[in-house]
C-alpha cells in the first residue's frame, strides 16, 4: 500500500469518527487541509442549525439525543457529513499534488497538467509536468541557444 493510499484510507476512518459524533472535517484536520476542514465544519453546522431551526423546535432540541430530530434536520446533515469523508479521502488519493504539485522550473508557478508550458511565465517544459522529477526547461542550455 502506497503512503498516498494509506493517508487516504486514514483521512477517510478519521473523517467516519469525526462524523458519527457530528463533526465534519476531522479528515481534512488529519491531513492538515485547514481551510477545507473549516469549511466543512462551519458549513455542516450552519445547515444543521437552519434545518434545525426550520423543522424542529431548537429549545427542545438536544444534542445528545441527535435521533430526537426529524429526519428533515438529520437526513441533509447526515449526507454532509458523508460527503466530507468522501471529500477527505479524494483530497487524501490525489496525493501530494495540491500541496506541492508541478511546479515551473524557471519561476515556481503551479503547472497545468494539460499544457506544455508555464502559465506563469510562459517558459517552454520539454516534458508535460505528468512526473514532476522530470520536469525541466526546453531550449534554455540545449544545443540551440549557442
Ligand atoms: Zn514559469
Amino acid at each position: 500500500m502506497t503512503d498516498t493510499r494509506r493517508r487516504a484510507l486514514v483521512a477517510a476512518l478519521v473523517g467516519v469518527l469525526g462524523a458519527s459524533v457530528g463533526i465534519a472535517g476531522a479528515g481534512h484536520v488529519y491531513l492538515r487541509r485547514w481551510r477545507r476542514a473549516v469549511a466543512w465544519f462551519t458549513v455542516v453546522i450552519a445547515i444543521g442549525v437552519g434545518l434545525v431551526f426550520a423543522f424542529a423546535d431548537p429549545a427542545a432540541v438536544s444534542m445528545s439525543d441527535p435521533t430526537a430530530l426529524p429526519t428533515e434536520v438529520t437526513g441533509p446533515v447526515f449526507a454532509l457529513l458523508f460527503l466530507s469523508t468522501v471529500d477527505a479521502y479524494y483530497v487524501a488519493a490525489r496525493g501530494r499534488q495540491d500541496d506541492s504539485g508541478p511546479r515551473c522550473p524557471r519561476c515556481g508557478g503551479e503547472l497545468d497538467l494539460q499544457v506544455a508550458f508555464c502559465p506563469w511565465c510562459a517558459a517552454e517544459l520539454n516534458s508535460r509536468p505528468i512526473d514532476v522529477e522530470k520536469i525541466e526547461l526546453a531550449d534554455l542550455d540545449g544545443a540551440e541557444t549557442k
